[in-house]
């Protein structure tokens, strides 16, 4: 396959610059913080809208609620957005998964609502970067795709989940049954803040910690009480101080709750952290030192502790066929006149879950901008116009057969 020919191609994809702007200033017009289910759903409904003109087998699929301690040590329970699965061509030779999610971190109740323009180049917005801009980049190169020839002899299968900024919990089931269908993914997490694509990502878990005490009179009978603020903030500042003993491991104490009135010897506590591992090895370390530590609370005379998540990200490391996957990236761009470096990151996306299921993939195919999980969110709009001529690209190149032999040797 002569590449000149894809060049109408790109310059068309280039050409729906005015289209993708106004379509994520729609989309981040709508509230689909996680737990905004209603909000999720209807960037969804949205989004199949615009994908019906490829006319793919949709299929809205309900996920499980997402369950956690809640502050009062109580079970929280969250309703969530449906996922969305799009699939065109499942008997093609060649299967890829595209990647994206509908939520973003700003709940409903939170301040940051508004699109507006910082400056012509900068759209300030919830959700403007990460990820709405990027699902129109998507969108858009597969548009660009699905008028060339080729595209005959490639299978794709997009996945919107609607729990993707709370770590995936529920719809990583989806992710690891796509990866049993698709040889390779691309996934539309924005660029990192310089442009670059991220490589190599560490691992992350969630976990929660309930405290039980004795509640008693703060002044008649204090002795007899056993404070679960006192025990967990003595588990909280042991858990901070695991920072820095281990390479490539980081904790992070992210929400504290507990206690009442002032005259009570308050009997529960409990707390929400994250944990950052940059090796597989690191996870059992993690675990050991958590033991550690709860075993210390637990064997104080009245007081429990209970602990609760795990690593729902793996490390994503990368294999020599990932690394063909950026070579071919690489190529890419530089025929657009666009750089092209990898970076390691702390942050992790589905990318991190599909990479544990063995699928090789680039996870930051999406916007540019900056701020991102912050009220200055910004996007650089001339980048989804880049970017979507970056992934038609690849995508012509996939169909064209060009990673056949490390991916579909019998295509
Ligand atoms: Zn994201």
């Amino acid at each position: 396959m002569n590449s000149a020919d894809f060049t109408p191609l790109l310059t068309w994809a280039e050409r729906q610059q005015a289209q993708m702007v106004e379509r994520t200033i729609e989309l981040a017009r709508i509230n689909s913080g996680t737990f905004n289910a209603a909000g999720v759903d209807a960037v969804g409904e949205r989004l199949l809208n615009w994908f019906a003109t490829l006319d793919p087998q949709v299929e809205r699929l309900e996920l499980p609620p997402f369950e956690r301690l809640g502050s009062q040590g109580q079970n929280e329970v969250h309703t969530l957005g449906h996922a969305l699965r799009l699939r065109l061509r499942p008997e093609a030779p060649r299967q890829i998964f595209l990647g994206g999610h509908l939520d973003t971190v700003y709940a409903s109740d939170d301040p940051f609502q508004q699109v507006n323009w910082l400056d012509p180049s900068r759209l300030h917005g919830p959700g403007v970067t990460d990820m709405k801009g990027g699902l129109l980049v998507m969108l858009t190169a597969l548009m660009a795709l699905e008028q060339h020839p080729s595209a005959e002899g490639l299978g794709w299968e997009v996945l919107l989940n609607p729990d993707e900024e709370i770590g995936s919990p529920c719809s990583a089931p989806l992710i690891a049954d796509a990866a049993r269908r698709c040889q390779l993914g691309l996934l539309y997490e924005p660029a990192l803040p310089d442009g670059s694509y991220a490589g190599q990502r560490k691992g992350s878990g969630n976990f929660s910690v309930l405290v039980k005490g004795r509640s008693a009179h703060a002044g008649r009978n204090l002795q007899e009480g056993r404070n679960a603020v006192r025990a967990l903030a003595d588990f909280i500042s042991a858990l901070d101080d695991l920072n820095g003993q281990r390479p490539g491991v980081t904790v992070n104490p992210a929400f504290i709750h507990g206690g009442g009135p002032l005259n009570q010897v308050p009997d529960s506590a409990m707390a929400r952290f994250n944990i950052r591992i940059e090796a597989p090895e690191d996870e059992r370390w993690c675990q050991q030192q958590l033991a550690r530590l709860g075993a210390g609370i637990n064997g104080r005379d009245g007081l429990s502790l209970q602990l609760q998540g795990d690593f729902g990200r793996k490390p994503k490391l990368l294999s020599s066929a990932n690394l063909e996957l950026f070579d071919l990236l690489r190529e890419c761009a530089q025929a657009l006149g666009l750089p092209m470096q990898l970076m390691p990151t702390g942050g992790c996306c589905d990318g991190n879950n599909l990479a544990a299921a063995g699928i090789p993939n680039i996870d930051t195919l999406g916007a540019e901008g900056g701020a991102i999980h912050s009220a200055s969110e910004f996007l650089l709009v001339e980048s989804l116009s880049r970017r979507a001529a970056l992934s038609t690209r690849l995508l012509l190149e996939l169909a064209s057969g060009r990673l056949d032999q490390r991916f579909w040797p019998a295509a």
